[in-house]
């Protein structure tokens, strides 16, 4: 069974805490694209983890993890953060851990580049993580990038360097004026951090291929959302890498395989971070309330994220680019806080009423159409069972399944790996 992971929104849905609490019935967890710009936080018996750039399922003992062929792995990152899981008592080994060899590196340059441009940009920057993905990206595309297989045969690399750091300095130095980059540190960097994950590359499509046939279960886990997909999400205002579900096989490094089964992690209310249009954004007092009852600060940044009450529209529209089979609806809790809970049920533009999320660039002229439904207002984190919610919160679950029109399978009210109810 191949099963996807995905996000239905911006991102910081809850995928992390879904991943490691539906990962007990699966033997391989991979992630398929982006890079440490991802943040999943996960709680747990065993603590509570960030995790960038090792898949969720890292937490359990039996699941093997892998960095799939669409990622872009910043090795000094990977380093600091498998010592981190180790010293909080995380089990990390070529036998639970693989590295594709496709996979391609993102250079400390990448970063700095990264930096100097939202630099650049000053007020109309992209509110970039700084960590260097677009960067990374661009260079995977124009054929001037590092893959984690040439670490394997260094003669060959360390030429490549020279040449690569030859061409990037006419941006860097030239373009930027800044110092120019060092191709013997990126020597002593690949050294230092490219050498020892040497016993975890390897062609991950081979492992997946034989993982798929002796029947294990496979699932891909996905970094932010549909709205933040290179293709089809907020552009420019995405992330650089295909969020979408359908990406999943090829970025993991089986192409070859289809998926069985497509799960989408959407939030009961909605958040964003980083610029672009957030059509259903609350300002001010609304804002602050939601955000501190949602604990909103970026996992990866510490960034305060931007808040907003559930987008029919929105989440209409990544439900259909995620191809999702179910839904898991994430921090039904924290709408607890509300008497009257308010759902962005389409969008107004020039007069006219829109549910169809349209072409990006009319996002900033269109103003939310809010609904209010009656909220449950009391505390809902102990409730196991369906039967044990109040009776306001079915109703909010089954609306939105309405709207949506999708099966909502999972509701999770609270951070805790058992903190949920099965829906269905
Ligand atoms: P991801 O990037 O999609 O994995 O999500 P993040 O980890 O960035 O953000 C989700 C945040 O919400 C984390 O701090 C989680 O611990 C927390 N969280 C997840 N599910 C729930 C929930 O059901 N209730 C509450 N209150 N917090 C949750
Ligand atoms: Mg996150």
């Amino acid at each position: 069974m191949l099963t996807s992971i995905c996000g239905i929104n911006w991102g910081d849905e809850g995928k992390g805490r879904m991943v490691d609490l539906l990962s007990e019935k699966f033997d391989v967890v991979c992630r398929y694209q982006g890079g440490n710009n991802a943040g999943h936080t996960v709680v747990n018996e065993r603590g509570k983890f960030i995790l960038n750039l090792l898949p969720s399922g890292i937490l359990r003992e039996n699941v093997v993890n892998v960095l799939g062929a669409g990622m872009v792995i910043d090795i000094r990152h990977l380093a600091e953060e498998v010592s981190r899981l180790r010293g909080q008592g995380i089990k990390i080994t070529p036998e639970n851990l693989k590295i594709s060899d496709r996979a391609v590196i993102t250079m400390p340059y990448h970063v700095l580049l990264d930096c100097l441009e939202e630099e650049r940009l000053a007020d109309k920057k992209f509110g970039s993580t700084r960590r260097g993905i677009a960067p990374v990206y661009a260079d995977k595309y124009m054929k001037k990038a590092f893959r984690m297989g040439e670490l394997l045969g260094t003669e060959l690399l360390y030429k490549r360097v020279k040449e690569i750091v030859e061409w990037k300095n006419l941006t860097v130095a030239g373009g930027y004026r800044h110092e120019p980059v060092s191709a013997d540190e990126m020597i002593d960097y690949f050294k230092q951090y490219g050498e020892p994950l040497k016993e975890y590359i390897c062609d991950t499509g081979v492992y997946l291929n034989e993982a798929n046939k002796a029947g294990k279960n496979i699932m891909f886990e996905a970094q932010l959302g549909a709205l933040r997909d290179i293709d089809f999400g907020i552009y420019p205002y995405t992330s650089s890498s295909s969020t979408i579900a359908a990406y999943a096989p090829i970025g993991a490094g089986v192409p070859n395989l289809k998926l069985d089964k497509s799960i989408g992690i959407m939030k009961a209310y909605s958040s964003c971070v980083g610029e672009g249009p957030f059509t259903a954004e609350y300002f001010g007092e609304a804002a602050e309330k939601l955000r501190a009852a949602g604990g909103e600060y970026g996992a990866a940044t510490g960034r305060p994220r931007r808040v907003g009450p559930f987008d029919v529209v929105a989440s209409r529209y990544g439900i259909r680019c995620q191809g999702a089979d179910e839904i898991a609806l994430t921090k039904l809790d924290v709408l607890s806080a509300y008497e009257e809970i308010e759902i962005c049920t389409a969008y107004e533009l020039d007069g006219k009423r829109l549910t169809e999320f349209p072409f990006p660039d009319v996002l900033d002229r269109c103003k939310p159409v809010l609904e209010k439904v009656k909220g449950w207002h009391c505390d809902i984190s102990k409730c196991k069972t369906v039967n044990d919610l109040p009776k306001e919160a079915i109703a909010y679950i089954r609306l939105i399944e309405k709207l949506c029109e999708c099966k909502i399978t999972y509701v999770s009210v609270g951070a805790e790996r058992e903190a949920y109810v099965k829906f269905h």
